[in-house]
């Protein structure tokens, strides 16, 4: 953990640093050195949290953006008597879950039930590598696109194909995809999408970690640059997407300013 309550106050671990656990009131003792993060452990070997992921360079970085009072907050459930650290709350009551290590589905369900108002931000450079963004696609409520479906497509360098639901109206019927559909060629609208974009891509994603599409709040990719990818659903046909946010831009978002 970053903090523990020294003298009652929430302070960061210093050398031969004691405390008291935020969460279970255990006795730690401070970890400094060159070769690992700062941080406090609990004297005696105990599971206060079973949530707790390993704190990285990245978590620490994720939390430096939010006030020290915000940070490392204990929720409580006082029906169940569980309790939880969260990695942010903001004043608002929201959380913010800075999630490095893959998740298991009925742990990420129990998470979300339990701080109810929540979001995820994932650590995506794990798997950079595997994860493309595609062209773009155009605002999901702009009235010239309504009648138009998008898929990635191998054939396309952009990845991107559409067709039309007036075209096939029984799309939704169907179970074996695409392969009914008559396939548009992109570069048609190319120009139309380009000015219609707010942020839109289809995606591919070779190895998915699919317990990120079963989430039931918003899950936004960090790959370690200044964007946030958001994980979406887009159009009629509900074909995965991202769309592409400005990480400072979210962080004032989420701090209840709008950025200036
Ligand atoms: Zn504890």
């Amino acid at each position: 953990m970053k903090y523990s309550l020294v003298n009652n106050k929430k302070v960061e671990a210093f050398p031969k640093g004691r405390g008291i656990c935020i969460c279970c009131q255990g006795e730690t003792v401070s970890k400094c050195g060159s070769k690992i993060i700062n941080h406090w452990a609990h004297k005696n070997l105990k599971h206060c949290d079973n949530w707790w992921d390993n704190e990285t360079e990245w978590h620490r970085q994720w939390k430096s953006y939010f006030p020290t009072d915000w940070q490392e907050i204990v929720h409580f459930d006082d029906k169940s008597g569980e309790k939880h650290i969260a990695d942010v709350k903001t004043d608002s009551g929201f959380i913010l879950e800075f999630q490095n290590s893959p998740i298991p589905l009925d742990e990420l369900k129990l998470r979300e039930s339990f701080y109810k108002k929540m979001i995820w931000i994932v650590n995506a450079k794990k798997f950079e590598k595997n994860f493309h963004i595609l062209g773009k696609l155009p605002n999901p409520n702009d009235s010239n696109f309504q009648d138009l479906a998008f898929w990635p497509t191998k054939k396309d360098n952009k990845g991107r194909s559409f067709w039309k639901y007036s075209e096939n109206p029984d799309w939704e019927k169907e179970i074996d995809d695409i392969v009914m559909y008559r396939s548009h060629n992109f570069s048609k609208i190319e120009k139309y999408v380009e000015k219609s974009y707010i942020g839109h891509h289809l995606f591919e994603w070779k190895k998915p970690r699919y317990v990120w599409f079963q989430s039931n709040t918003d899950v936004f990719l960090d790959f370690g640059d200044k964007y946030l990818w958001k994980l979406m659903k887009y159009g009629q046909n509900k074909v995965l997407s991202v769309k592409k946010i400005n990480k400072d831009y979210f962080i004032e978002r989420a701090k209840g300013k709008n950025k200036t």
